[in-house]
């Protein structure tokens, strides 16, 4: 293929689906990665197909390293060449207080969150120095990379780990070219989300600066500027892309 290859995890709903599209229609081919949701991947991959895009599905555990393997290898075979971009983004919260947290729970954040971050960053990585040209990686964050969300201990300590990880990465993968930096959403709507809270933007927009809860679509406008020749020295970063609500410091009213 021509076009350049991104691989992106957890493309069958919210952010990532809307990654998938904004990546594809940007120019990319596009080989993403599904947990559960077979349908909804093969859909997105037959809309772009509609629209002369490339893109392709692929089941994959992403805390897995031979579901990894097989995910990336097949990515690169279907494309036909090394990836130029790789976007972290699978991850999945459970919420408990630290004193009930069950041991499954924590292992089963940390496994997809961060450990899927690390496997496929290690893969992509190599693939990316072997061929020589460079390439961008774009890990997906959140509010907690730096500060601490309620009943949400498991995935803020994978968050801030994706924080470190990120400036590290960059630091070994310069050499190579490679750039890796973090994108940190705010509260962006998405069907999980809304799964969450039944006004989750009645509840957000006033707690946010810029009035409004995000967009998968402001979270992809930012992942393309990493990905693009504008951010060609830019590594290491975390971007918020949050409407500035986690630049605000709580304050009593006076
Ligand atoms: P969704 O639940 O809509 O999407 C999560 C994606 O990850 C799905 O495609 C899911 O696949 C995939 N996934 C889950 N488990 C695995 C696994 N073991 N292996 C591979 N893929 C897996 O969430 P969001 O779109 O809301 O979140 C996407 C990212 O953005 C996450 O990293 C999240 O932490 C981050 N984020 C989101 C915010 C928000 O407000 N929405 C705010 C801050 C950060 P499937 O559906 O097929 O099971």
């Amino acid at each position: 293929m021509d076009q350049p290859l991104a691989i992106v995890t957890g493309g069958s709903s919210g952010i990532g689906q809307h990654l998938v599209i904004a990546l594809a229609r940007a120019g990319y081919a596009v080989a993403f990665s599904y947990h559960s949701q077979p349908a909804s991947a093969q859909a997105t991959v037959e809309m772009l197909a509609g629209e002369g895009r490339q893109a392709m599905a692929a089941a994959c555990d992403g805390g897995l390293k031979a579901d990894v393997e097989r995910f990336i290898s097949s990515a690169v075979a279907w494309a036909a060449r090394a990836p130029e971009l790789l976007v972290n983004n699978a991850g999945i919260q459970t919420w408990s207080p630290l004193l009930d947290l069950t041991e499954e729970r924590w292992d089963a954040v940390i496994r997809t969150n961060l450990k899927g971050c690390f496997l496929h960053t290690q893969l992509a990585g190599r693939l990316m120095a072997e061929a020589g040209r460079g390439g961008s990686i774009v890990n997906i964050g959140s509010g907690c990379n730096k500060v601490a969300f309620p009943n949400l201990v498991d995935y803020t300590a994978s968050k801030g780990g994706i924080e470190q990880f990120t400036k590290s990465s960059a630091v070994e993968l310069g050499k190579f070219g490679i750039t890796v930096n973090c994108v940190a959403p705010g509260a962006i709507a998405t069907e999980r989300t809304a799964a969450e809270a039944p006004d989750y933007a009645g509840q957000w927009s006033p707690l946010t600066p810029l009035g409004r809860v995000g967009t998968p679509e402001d979270v992809a406008g930012v992942v393309l500027f990493f990905a693009s020749n504008a951010a060609r020295f830019v590594t290491g970063q975390t971007l918020w892309v949050d409407g500035g609500l986690f630049s605000r410091a709580p304050w009593p009213d006076y």
